[in-house]
C-alpha cells in the first residue's frame, strides 16, 4: 500500500505568543466543540480518497492541541482509525503546551494510541518565557514531563528557542544542559524569527527590543550542534537533534517531499501532485465543512494554475483556498531543497529512482558552483550541505528553485 502522512491542525491557543505568526487564535475556545465535529466530517470525506493509502504518521499540530478536552482528541483519533488504514507502527504525535496539560489528558492520549509527545517549552528561563508571552513556567513543564513519563511516553520532543532579545550565550548553554539532564530524546531548537504582524516585530519597530547580534546568533547555533552532538544526539536536520531511534518520522515525510494530507483550518496538503490548503479562519472552515461535500473533489485544478476557490461558498470545495499543480520540474526542485535540510542530504540513488534521472546530471552546474564556494559536498552516493552551507542554507536552496 502507498504510504501517506496525516496532519491535524488545532488552531486554538490560550493567548497569542508575542513572536507567533502561526494560524492560531486566542479567545475562540467556544468553537472547540463545533470545530471537532467539523474535523471529523473532513476525516470522513477523505475515507474514499485515502482508501489506497496507509497512514504512516499522524501529527496533531497547532495552535495548541492540548487545549482540547481529552475526549475531543479521543473522538478525532477514533475517527482516524475507523476511516483509514493506520500502520500498526505509525508514529502518532501531539503537540502540547505546558499550562494546558495534565496527567488525565496525557493518559487519555496514550489510551487513544498517541505515542509521541512534542512539548512547546521554548525556554528554561521563566523571565524569557514571560517575554515571549508564554503562559507557563519551567516548573510546570517539568511537572508535565514527569506525568508524561508516568503514563508511558518515551518518545518526547521539546521545542526550544535561542537568539532571544538580550540572551547571553551562557543562558542558552544552561538551558541545553538542563534539557540534556532531563534525558529528552528529541530536541527542536530554532532561532527566533521576527515575523511580520507579530507583537515582537512591533516592539522592535517601536524601539523597545532588538535582535541580538548575528554573530552571537550563529555562535549559539554552533554551540547547540556541538553540545548536543557531544551528548549523543544526531544533528539530523538543520534545527533538529535526536537520540538513536527518535528522529521524527512525520517531519522526515516533509523533508523527503513525500505525500501528506492536512486537515483542519489552514492545513496544507501535498498529494497526487497537488498542493492545496484549507481556509485559515476557524469560522470559515467550520461553515464550509458543514456544507457536506469533499473539500477536494470539486476543485481539481487545471495544470499549472493557482485557483482561488473562496468565492464558491455553495460547496465545501470552497474550503480549499488554493490548489497548485506540481510539475515534474517543481517536484525535482522541491525534493532537492527540502532534502538538503537533512544532514545526510540527498541520496543520489533514491532520487534517481524517483525521477529516472540523477540529481548530479540535472544540477551539474549548480552543484559545481556550490562546491567551489564550499557550501556543498557531493559524490556518487549523496549530496549534502557543509557546515558553511548549513549556516547559509537559504542561499544554497535558492540555487535549486
Ligand atoms: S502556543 Fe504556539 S501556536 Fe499558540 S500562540 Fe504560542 S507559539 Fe503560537
Amino acid at each position: 500500500m502507498k504510504q501517506i502522512a496525516l496532519y491535524i491542525h488545532i488552531p486554538f491557543c490560550e493567548s497569542k505568543c508575542y513572536y507567533c505568526d502561526f494560524n492560531s487564535f486566542a479567545g475562540k475556545n467556544e468553537l472547540i466543540e463545533t470545530y471537532t465535529n467539523a474535523l471529523i466530517k473532513e476525516i470522513n470525506h477523505y475515507r474514499e480518497k485515502l482508501s489506497e493509502y496507509q497512514i504512516s504518521t499522524v501529527f496533531f499540530g497547532g495552535g495548541t492541541p492540548s487545549i482540547l478536552a481529552s475526549n475531543h482528541i479521543s473522538l478525532i483519533m477514533e475517527s482516524i482509525t475507523s476511516n483509514f488504514s493506520v500502520s500498526k507502527n505509525a508514529e502518532i504525535s501531539i503537540e502540547a503546551n505546558p499550562g494546558t496539560l495534565n496527567k488525565l489528558k496525557l493518559q487519555s492520549y496514550r489510551d487513544s494510541g498517541i505515542n509521541r509527545l512534542s512539548m512547546g517549552l521554548q525556554s528554561c528561563n521563566n523571565a524569557y518565557l514571560k517575554e515571549l508571552g508564554r503562559i507557563h513556567t519551567y516548573k510546570e513543564f517539568i511537572s508535565n514531563l514527569e506525568d508524561a513519563r508516568k503514563v508511558g511516553f518515551k518518545n518526547i520532543n521539546v521545542d526550544l528557542m535561542f537568539a532571544l532579545p538580550n540572551m547571553k550565550i551562557k543562558e542558552w548553554e544552561k538551558c541545553l544542559i538542563e534539557i540534556n539532564d532531563l534525558e529528552i530524546p528529541h530536541i527542536s531548537a530554532y532561532s527566533l524569527i521576527w515575523e511580520d504582524g507579530t507583537k515582537f516585530q512591533q516592539l522592535k519597530y517601536d524601539g523597545y527590543i532588538k535582535p541580538i547580534d548575528e554573530d552571537l546568533e550563529l555562535e549559539m547555533y554552533h554551540l547547540t550542534i556541538e553540545f548536543l552532538k557531544n551528548k549523543g544526539y544526531s544533528h539530523y536536520e538543520i534545527s533538529n537533534y535526536a537520540k538513536k531511534g527518535y528522529q521524527c518520522k512525520h517531519n522526515i515525510t516533509y523533508w523527503k517531499n513525500q505525500n501528506y494530507v492536512g486537515l483542519g483550518a489552514g492545513a496544507h496538503s501535498y498529494y497526487e501532485n497537488k498542493r492545496f490548503n484549507n481556509a485559515n479562519k476557524i469560522q470559515d472552515y467550520i461553515a464550509l465543512t458543514n456544507k457536506g461535500n469533499s473539500p477536494v473533489k470539486n476543485t481539481m485544478p487545471q495544470t499549472g494554475t493557482v485557483l482561488a476557490c473562496r468565492k464558491n461558498t455553495d460547496s465545501l470545495a470552497a474550503a480549499v483556498e488554493n490548489v497548485i499543480s506540481i510539475s515534474r520540474a517543481d517536484e525535482i526542485s522541491e525534493t532537492m531543497f527540502l532534502g538538503l535540510r537533512m544532514t545526510k542530504g540527498i541520496l543520489v540513488e533514491e532520487f534517481a529512482k524517483r525521477f529516472n534521472e540523477s540529481p548530479l546530471a540535472i544540477y551539474k552546474n549548480e552543484l559545481e558552483k556550490l562546491r567551489e564556494q564550499k557550501l556543498i559536498l557531493f559524490d556518487d552516493k549523496s549530496i549534502k550541505l557543509t557546515q558553511k552551507g548549513i549556516d547559509l542554507s537559504n542561499i544554497v536552496f535558492c540555487e535549486f528553485v
